[in-house]
C-alpha cells in the first residue's frame, strides 16, 4: 500500500474488540455490505436473516426491529416499510392481482382508500366498501373476484370498534367454499390503534397485520414507518418479494428510534389510555356535545366487542357537536385550543386535534349532522387537558 492517506483511512486495520455490550443495541448502516469471497458474493441467502447482502435486504438494526415488532403483534415475521401508509400500499401490491377485488371498510383509514381509488383501479383491481360493523354486510359483498378484506379497529375517526372475530370467520367460510387451486381471501388488518398492547389481532383472526410504526412504537412524533407482520411463512415470503422488487428500506436511525420506542410502549400506552378515557367521560358531560365516541365508553358503537376483545384503548377520541353549531365556531374551538395543537398524526407527545367532516370521506350514512372533532391525547397532565377543554369550549357558543 502506498503512503496515501485517503487509502489509510478507508482500509484502516483497527478494529474494535468484540463484546461490547449497553443496554441500547448498535445501529448500523449499510448501503454495501461486504463479502470475505467471491463465493460468499454469490451464495450469500438475503431472504432467512442468515446473513447480510446489501443495505435495502437488512442490516442488524433492522433486523432487531423486525424481531421486535414480530413479538409485539404476536407474530413470526415482520418487513420494515418508509410508513404506515407505504406498508398498506406494499400489502396490496403483495396480494392482489389484475381482476381482483379487494373490500375495505367504509370507515378505514382515508389515504389506504385513495391508495384503491387510484392505483389499484388504474391496475385492473376492483375495491368496494363494506360496513365493519355488520358482518352479514361483507358476507353479502364477497364475490368470487374478491381477494382481500381490509379490518380495522376501531374505525378510523368514528372509532366503532368492529367484531373482528365474527368478520374474519365470514372470511374463512368463504374460503372453505372455493375450490383448493383458487386463491384464497386474505384478512389485512391495520393494527395501528391496538398496536399490540389492546389485543394480539392474530388471535383475532387475521392473516397479516400491517401497523403505522409512526404512532406508538415510534412514540416521538418524529418518525415515519410502517410494518407488516404475518405467522405464515408462505404470506411473509409474498410481502417480503414484493417489498424487495419496490425497494423499500428504513434509515437506520429511524429504526434506532423506534426500538428506543418500543422500551417505553407498554408504560405510554396505558398512561395515553387512562387521560383519554377521563378527557373522553368529561367532554361526554359538555353543553354542545351531543355524542363522545371512544370504544370504552359504554354507549360508543361496538363498545360490548371492545370489552371483550380487548385490553385497552389508544389515546383517541371524537367529539361530535351538535349541529345547531356551526363549523367555523367549531374551527374556532380547535384554535382556542392551547394545549391539544392541530396536526396530523397521534400517539406522539403533545395531544392533537382535528376537525373532520365525516359525511365527506364515507359512502354509509352517518347518523349525526352537526360537526367533529378527533382528538389524540398526548402524555400532558389530564388536569391540565381537561383545562385546556374547558377553557376553549365557550368559543363554540361565542
Ligand atoms: C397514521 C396511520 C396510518 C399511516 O401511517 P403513516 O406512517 O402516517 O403513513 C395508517 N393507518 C392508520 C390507522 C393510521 O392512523
Amino acid at each position: 500500500m502506498s503512503d496515501s492517506l485517503n487509502t489509510q483511512l478507508i482500509h484502516h486495520p483497527y478494529s474494535p474488540p468484540v463484546g461490547f455490550e449497553a443496554v441500547a443495541p448498535g445501529v448500523h448502516k449499510a448501503s454495501t455490505v461486504l463479502f470475505p469471497n467471491v463465493r460468499a458474493l454469490r451464495t450469500q441467502e438475503w431472504k432467512d436473516k442468515s446473513g447480510y447482502t446489501y443495505g435495502l435486504h437488512g442490516t442488524p438494526t433492522t433486523f432487531t426491529l423486525e424481531e421486535r415488532i414480530a413479538t409485539l403483534e404476536g407474530g413470526r415475521f415482520c418487513v420494515l416499510a418508509p410508513s404506515g401508509l407505504s406498508a398498506v400500499a406494499l400489502v396490496d401490491m403483495a396480494f392482489l392481482r389484475q381482476g381482483d377485488e379487494l373490500l375495505i371498510p367504509d370507515n378505514a383509514y382515508g389515504p389506504g382508500k385513495a391508495f384503491a381509488e387510484g392505483e389499484l383501479k388504474a391496475w385492473g383491481i376492483s375495491h368496494r366498501y363494506f360496513d365493519a360493523m355488520n358482518p352479514a354486510d361483507l358476507a353479502s359483498r364477497l364475490s368470487p373476484a374478491t381477494r382481500m378484506v381490509w379490518l380495522e379497529a376501531p374505525g378510523s375517526i368514528t372509532l366503532e370498534f368492529p367484531d373482528v372475530p365474527a368478520l374474519t370467520e365470514v372470511v374463512r367460510q368463504a374460503n372453505r367454499q372455493r375450490g383448493a387451486s383458487e386463491r384464497p381471501i386474505i384478512t389485512a388488518f391495520d393494527n395501528t390503534w391496538g398496536a399490540g398492547i389492546a389485543f394480539n389481532a392474530f388471535d383475532l383472526g387475521v392473516d397479516v397485520c400491517m401497523q403505522a410504526l409512526t404512532k406508538y412504537p415510534s412514540g416521538g412524533a418524529d418518525v415515519l414507518m410502517g410494518s407488516v407482520v404475518t405467522r405464515e411463512e408462505q404470506l411473509h415470503q409474498a410481502v417480503l418479494m414484493t417489498h424487495m422488487r419496490l425497494g423499500l428500506g428504513v434509515g437506520a436511525n429511524d429504526a434506532e428510534l423506534v426500538l428506543r420506542g418500543l422500551n417505553s410502549i407498554g408504560v405510554r400506552y396505558h398512561a395515553q389510555d387512562a387521560t383519554t378515557r377521563d378527557l373522553a367521560a368529561w367532554m361526554q358531560q359538555q353543553p354542545g356535545v351531543v355524542k363522545v365516541l371512544h370504544p370504552a365508553m359504554p354507549d360508543s358503537p361496538g363498545h360490548h366487542v371492545w370489552r371483550r376483545d380487548a385490553r385497552a384503548a389508544a389515546c383517541l377520541f371524537s367529539a361530535v357537536f351538535d349541529e345547531s353549531i356551526a363549523q367555523d365556531r367549531i374551527d374556532a374551538f380547535c384554535d382556542a385550543l392551547q394545549l391539544f395543537r392541530l396536526g396530523w398524526s397521534w400517539a406522539g407527545p403533545i395531544s392533537l386535534c382535528a376537525p373532520y367532516n365525516v359525511s365527506s370521506i364515507r359512502t354509509a350514512p352517518w347518523p349525526y349532522k352537526g360537526g367533529l372533532v378527533r382528538f389524540a391525547v398526548g402524555l400532558e397532565a389530564a388536569e391540565d387537558l381537561r383545562a385546556d377543554l374547558a377553557q376553549a369550549l365557550p368559543a363554540l357558543t361565542a
